[in-house]
């Protein structure tokens, strides 16, 4: 696994949990030498991540859009940063870049994106590990609501077990390398 893809909030939230589990996810991935891909801003706990990343000495590649200049404002000491023509071109080349992807807790631009890659697994368009980085319980509703749809016949199993879910980083990545390992050795 050399890169993963994180989905985050570009606000900071309420409590300190969410930017400590930021800190500690993007230290993780510089100390493993794993390149970090996310949405390119300098703000909320997506700044944070680039922030530790950068300062544990690893490698961050931005993907932003230009029309998102004033609302998101870039992050311009990254490693690379991407600047696309559209919204749908930046999830496009996030999926392309990464090898996993993980959600932190964050607003619907991050439901957005981490059920996009969800729902292209489950359709077959890619077989990379997808996860839930479920700081302070902030998951338990989605997986309720993930096993409603099974229970009520809207999903298969298979594919509601296929997110990880931790609420440590190094567990996370930990279970995710596991996946990608043996994705690669399945061909
Ligand atoms: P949020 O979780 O709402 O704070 O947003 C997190 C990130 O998701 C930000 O960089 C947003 O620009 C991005 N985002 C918001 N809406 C979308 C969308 N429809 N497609 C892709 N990314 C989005």
């Amino acid at each position: 696994m050399k890169s993963v893809c994180v989905f985050l909030g570009s606000s900071s939230g309420n409590h300190p949990a969410y930017m400590h589990a930021t800190d500690a996810l993007g230290r993780e991935l510089a100390r493993r030498g794993i390149t970090c891909v996310y949405g390119g801003s300098r703000t909320g706990l997506m700044n944070r991540l680039a922030e530790s990343v950068l300062e544990a000495k690893g490698e961050v590649v931005g993907v932003t859009v230009q029309a998102l200049k004033d609302k998101e404002e870039f992050h311009r000491g990254l490693t690379r940063l991407h600047v696309v023509p559209t919204m749908h071109e930046r999830k496009t080349l996030m999926i392309e870049l990464a090898d996993a992807f993980i959600a932190l807790p964050g607003g619907i631009g991050t439901y957005d994106e981490f059920f996009e890659v969800y729902t292209l697994r489950q359709l077959g368009f890619h077989s990379k590990p997808c996860g839930l980085l479920d700081v302070n319980g902030f998951y338990e509703p989605l997986k309720l609501m993930l096993g409603m749809a099974e229970r009520e016949g809207f999903m298969k199993q298979p594919y509601r077990e296929a997110i990880t879910v931790s609420s440590d980083p190094s567990d996370i990545l930990d279970l995710m390398a596991e996946q990608s390992r043996d994705r690669l050795a399945a061909g």
